[in-house]
């Protein structure tokens, strides 16, 4: 899947045993918590837009939880590799 961050075009790729993104509806106000835990957000957090409009945040501990990305936007936090 490729999502758009910013002006960077990203590709992520979903680890196994993802749960369900809850995405929100186009026509919906964006929800405030993470669409995989339903914790709080960060006050940046990962947005992704599918192309039908339908939207979903991610916080931080699922970002580095379940989603691997490549492309120029590195949004992984202190882990060394
Ligand atoms: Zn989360």
């Amino acid at each position: 899947m490729s999502f758009t961050k910013g002006d960077t075009k990203v590709t992520l790729n979903f680890r196994p045993g993802m749960p369900a993104i809850a995405w929100g509806r186009a026509d919906s106000p964006p929800r405030c918590l993470c669409a995989v835990c339903h914790g709080p957000l960060p006050e940046v957090a990962l947005r992704m837009w599918r192309s039908n409009g339908e939207s979903a945040a991610l916080c931080d501990y699922c970002v580095e939880k379940w989603i691997e990305h490549r492309g120029r936007a590195r949004i992984e936090k202190g882990r060394s590799e």
